[in-house]
C-alpha cells in the first residue's frame, strides 16, 4: 500500500488486533469465515445489476444473474421457503419492502415495543415505520417480561392492524409462530417476523422456523447467520411479486452483487453439519451464562434465554447499564448497554446490558468458560470504577483468547 493508504490500513490493523483481544458479547455481531471476506472482496464489486435475473437494465449481467439464482436457491433450500429476495442492503431496508409489499403509508401496524426487544423498524416513532404508517405497539408481560399471547391477541382484535411485524433484538425467549399466526388470521392481518438475530440459530434447528406460518420473514445475513452485512427477505409465492417490487425499484437502485457472492458462500456453510454444531452451542453457551450469572446475584430478564442473548439487569450491583458497559469494554468485554421492559432509569441510563454469545462461540468457547466469564463479568460490576481489577481483567482476557484463533474457513 501506498503512504496515503497506509492511513487506512493502520486503522484496518488497529481494528484487527482489537477484535481479537476482546471478548466481543453483542449479541448482533459475529465474525466471518474467509471465503465470506474473500467473496466481499471480489470482482463483483465494480458490477451494476438493476433488476433481478434476465430482467435488467444493464447489459453484461450474465454471471450477476447466474450468481443471484443460485443464493436465492440456497436461501429457499434452507429455511424451506418459497421465494426469496437477496438484494436488501441490510435488515432495516428489508423490513421497509415487508411493509410496502403488503400494506399502504397510513395502514394500521402492531409492533413489539422497544424495551419489549422490538426494532426501531417495528414501528418506533423516529423511525420511518412510526412515520409511514398508523403504529401500534404491544409490550411484553409486566410480570413474565415474556409475551402473552392472549393479549397480544386481544390488542391486536382492539386496533385490527393490516400488518403484525413481529421480531426481535433483545427478547431472549422463543416465539411461538404459530400461535401468531392464528392471531394474525383472528383479526385479519398479515403476519411478518424479522428474524434478523436469529436466522442463524434457526438454520440450525437450535430455534423455531417461522417460514410455515409467516406471511414475509425479513432478517439480516451478519448476525447469527454469519455472513456479509445484508439483509434478505423470504416470502409466499403469493407475495413474491409485490415484494421484488417492493425492494426495486420500490426502495433500492442496484443490489450489491459483492454481497450477494458472499451471502451465497455463507449460506453454503450454513449448510453444513458443523453449522449445526455451531448453532446449538451458541444456545448452550447463553444458558450457561445466563445460569452462572444468576448464581453470582444477577436477574436475566424473563427468567432465562432460549437463544443467544439476554438482558441483564444490572440493579442488584446498584451499577447502570451505560457506566457498566463502559467499564466492561476498559475491561476487554465489548456489549451494550440496554433497557429492561418497564424500564424506571432513564434510555441513557438503562437498567442493565445485553449480552450474545455468536462470536464467542465462532471463537470455538465452551460452556465450560462461562464461569471465567461470569467471573469477569461480576468482578466488573462490582468494581466498575476500580482501575486496577479493570486493567487486571483486560490483561486476563487478552491471554486467554490467544488459545482461540479469530478466523475460521467455515
Ligand atoms: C439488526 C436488526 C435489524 C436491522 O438491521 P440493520 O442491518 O442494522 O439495518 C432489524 N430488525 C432486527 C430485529 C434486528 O435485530
Amino acid at each position: 500500500m501506498n503512504e496515503i493508504d497506509r492511513e487506512v490500513q493502520n486503522i484496518i490493523d488497529r481494528e484487527w488486533e482489537r477484535q481479537q483481544s476482546v471478548l466481543r458479547m453483542i449479541p448482533s455481531e459475529n465474525i466471518v469465515s474467509d471465503n465470506v471476506l474473500k467473496a466481499l472482496g471480489s470482482c463483483f464489486v465494480n458490477k451494476y445489476a438493476e433488476g433481478y435475473p434476465e430482467k435488467r437494465y444493464y447489459q453484461g449481467q450474465v454471471n450477476n444473474d447466474a450468481l443471484e439464482r443460485l443464493t436465492c436457491e440456497r436461501a429457499c433450500r434452507l429455511f424451506g421457503a418459497e421465494h426469496a429476495n437477496v438484494q436488501s442492503y441490510s435488515g432495516s431496508p428489508a423490513n421497509m419492502a415487508a411493509y410496502m409489499a403488503l400494506c399502504q403509508p397510513g395502514d394500521r401496524i402492531v409492533g413489539l415495543g422497544l424495551n419489549s426487544g422490538g426494532h426501531l423498524t417495528h414501528g418506533w416513532k423516529v423511525n420511518f415505520s412510526g412515520n409511514l404508517y398508523e403504529s401500534h405497539q404491544v409490550e411484553v408481560n409486566r410480570d413474565t417480561e415474556r409475551l402473552d399471547y392472549d393479549e397480544v391477541e386481544a390488542f391486536c382484535k382492539e386496533v385490527k392492524p393490516k400488518v403484525l411485524f413481529i421480531g426481535t433484538t433483545s427478547y431472549s425467549r422463543a416465539f411461538d409462530f404459530a400461535r401468531l399466526r392464528e392471531i394474525a388470521d383472528h383479526c385479519g392481518a398479515y403476519l411478518v417476523t424479522d428474524i434478523a438475530h436469529v436466522a442463524g440459530l434457526v438454520v440450525a434447528g437450535a430455534y423455531p422456523n417461522p417460514v410455515p406460518y409467516a406471511d414475509i420473514v425479513t432478517m439480516t445475513t451478519h448476525k447469527t447467520l454469519r455472513g456479509p452485512r445484508g439483509g434478505m427477505i423470504l416470502c409466499r409465492q403469493e407475495h413474491a411479486k409485490a415484494l421484488d417490487r417492493a425492494v426495486f425499484p420500490g426502495i433500492q437502485g442496484g443490489p450489491h452483487m459483492n454481497q450477494i457472492a458472499a451471502l451465497a458462500i455463507a449460506l453454503g456453510e450454513a449448510a453444513k453439519p458443523s453449522f449445526k454444531e455451531y448453532g446449538h452451542q451458541i444456545v448452550k453457551n447463553a444458558a450457561r451464562l445466563a445460569d452462572e450469572l444468576v448464581q453470582r446475584g444477577l436477574r436475566i430478564v424473563s427468567g432465562g434465554t432460549d437463544c443467544h442473548l439476554m438482558v441483564v439487569d444490572l440493579r442488584a450491583k446498584n451499577v447502570d447499564g451505560k457506566t457498566a458497559a463502559i467499564a466492561l469494554e476498559k475491561a476487554g468485554i465489548v456489549c451494550n448497554f440496554n433497557a429492561i421492559p418497564y424500564d424506571p432509569n432513564p434510555p441513557r441510563h438503562p437498567s442493565g446490558i445485553r449480552l450474545g454469545t455468536p462470536s464467542i462461540t465462532t471463537r470455538g468457547l465452551k460452556e465450560n468458560d462461562m464461569p471465567r466469564i461470569a467471573d469477569w463479568i461480576v468482578g466488573v460490576l462490582e468494581a466498575p470504577d476500580d482501575q486496577a481489577v479493570l486493567d487486571n481483567t483486560a490483561a486476563q482476557v487478552r491471554e486467554f483468547l490467544k488459545g482461540f484463533p479469530y478466523h475460521h474457513n467455515g
